[in-house]
């Protein structure tokens, strides 16, 4: 490999910059050219590529969101449009490609590599902490940080009122942000995909008699079909529980932004300094996970399997530590 472009691509998350300035430096280090493509998989096909020298990537460890910006592309879904972003590749001398983004990003980046036989790397940038193989993802930790922050402050005016409080949070199918923000916040309880149906998490926690002792209550909620929403959920309660004061909050895009967390930004550091050397050894095809610490290449089919199980060990730290 002598040539790399690297990408940010689907929902942005807080570190994608420091992950883009460690593989790009990384690169450079061991002697590679390296090409910032803008705008993701859009950027490939609409031929926005630029060369990045080391400091083209300065002053941006610290910096939310992510200087290549980021998009989603329906194009890239079609054959046409894979093809169109094979020639701008080409065209660049570009060999090898380093995709940051989530489940989305690395499942196209699976199908792209497949079709033109290219070595890809992938690294995880999703605050959502939803793919499999790696124990967190870039953004995770600070979206976790920004959602205790505002857990926080809602628990403030939630003790005042004496209120409760259904605060929805992001996370799509994965419950890890809503679980383990509440365990971080003190919350009574997080509504999450991953255990079945809404309505018996809602009516189980009722039945518990959750609030008899406590003069406001916060309960997590992901974002999500399956637990139907904090606005849903609050409607239902009104309606049953009229005793009940009421509130919800949802916390929205603020999660996705912010100034990266330390482990944040040692995180990407690592997964970007890994990617390259993967591409050194070899490697394609896989995403950069860490587990106990360590990294680990993780296929993409593997990593974007839709069956990441939730622990049991942090639902019961969750239930013990609420009561
Ligand atoms: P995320 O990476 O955050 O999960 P998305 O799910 O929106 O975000 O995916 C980002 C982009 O990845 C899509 O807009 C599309 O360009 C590309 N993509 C996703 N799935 C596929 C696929 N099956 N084939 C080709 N490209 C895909």
């Amino acid at each position: 490999v002598k040539s790399i472009g690297v990408l940010t691509s689907g929902g942005d998350a807080p570190g994608m910059n420091a992950a883009i300035r460690a593989v790009t430096r990384a690169a450079i280090f061991n002697g590679m050219r390296v090409f910032g493509i803008y705008r993701g998989y859009k950027g490939l096909i609409s031929n926005e590529i630029e060369e990045f020298k080391t400091n083209s990537v300065s002053n941006i460890i610290q910096k939310g969101g992510t200087i290549l910006k980021t998009a989603r592309c329906e194009e890239f879904m079609t054959e046409a449009g894979r093809k169109t972003a094979y020639e701008n590749m080409q065209r660049h001398g570009i060999d090898a490609l380093v995709v940051i983004g989530g489940d989305g990003s690395l499942t196209g980046a699976g199908v792209f590599a497949n079709e033109y036989n290219i070595p890809i790397v992938g690294l995880p940038g999703t605050i959502d902490n939803d793919l499999n193989g790696t124990d967190t993802t870039i953004g995770y930790d600070t979206a976790l940080n920004t959602i205790m922050e505002s857990m926080d402050k809602i628990r403030d005016t939630a003790t005042s009122h004496e209120r409760l409080f259904f605060v929805e949070v992001m996370g799509r199918n994965c419950g890890y942000l809503a679980l383990n923000s509440a365990i971080a916040s003190g919350a009574e309880a997080a509504i999450i995909p991953e255990i079945s149906i809404e309505k018996d998490q809602l009516a189980e926690l009722i039945n518990q008699g959750f609030r008899k002792s406590k003069s406001s209550s916060m309960v997590l909620v992901t974002e999500s079909e399956v637990t139907g929403g904090a606005m849903n959920l609050a409607e239902r309660v009104k309606k049953e529980y009229p005793q009940y004061d009421v509130r919800v909050s949802i916390l929205g895009h603020l999660q996705r932004g912010g100034s990266p967390t330390a482990q944040d930004r040692i995180l990407a550091s690592r997964m970007g300094v890994a990617a390259i050397q993967a591409l050194l050894e070899n490697q394609r095809n896989v995403m950069i996970g860490i587990r106990e610490n360590e990294i680990d290449y993780v296929p993409f089919k593997r990593a974007i399997k839709k069956d990441r199980e939730i622990s049991p060990e942090l639902l019961e730290v969750l239930k013990i530590s609420s009561i």
